[in-house]
């Protein structure tokens, strides 16, 4: 399948989205994978609701976050809501809080450099856990 999944990638890489039917990836921290090319960044929902993004290597071994430019729009019912990301303790972490609400898109543009291609993730905010795989429903990994 290593053939597969690198044709994959490079199709991704090429269109500069996601695949739309390539299969949800989950991280340590059970938040979403974003692939940044050659590196992952772990999509994840704080309980105070902020974001915060993990960066690990292609091998899913965590690095501090270093030349990453995150930020991210949530599209709320109550407006457009544009949030920017900070290091701290290693990972980005939102400025703000996502506005209130659930299933509305959060957008993320990710770039793994400032030089690097940017990549837009569209994620669908639903926050509660699934019960088929225990990961927050943002993140759920079960097949449909
Ligand atoms: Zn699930």
């Amino acid at each position: 399948m290593k053939t597969l999944l690198n044709i994959l990638i490079i199709a991704a890489l090429a269109t500069g989205s996601v695949f739309a039917d390539a299969k949800v990836k989950a991280g340590p921290r059970k938040g979403l994978l974003l692939d940044l090319g050659g590196k992952q960044a772990e999509f994840f929902v704080e309980k105070d609701r902020s974001i915060s993004i993990a960066v690990y290597d292609a091998a899913l071994k965590a690095q501090p976050a270093s030349t990453e430019v995150i930020t991210a729009t949530a599209e709320a019912p109550s407006g457009k809501a544009k949030m920017a990301f900070e290091v701290k303790d290693g990972k980005l972490v939102s400025t703000t809080k996502l506005p209130e609400g659930e299933g509305y898109q959060v957008v993320v543009q990710a770039q793994a450099a400032p030089d690097a291609k940017k990549k837009n993730f569209r994620i669908k905010l639903q926050t509660h856990t699934c019960k088929g795989c225990g990961n927050a429903e943002y993140a759920c990994t079960c097949d449909e």
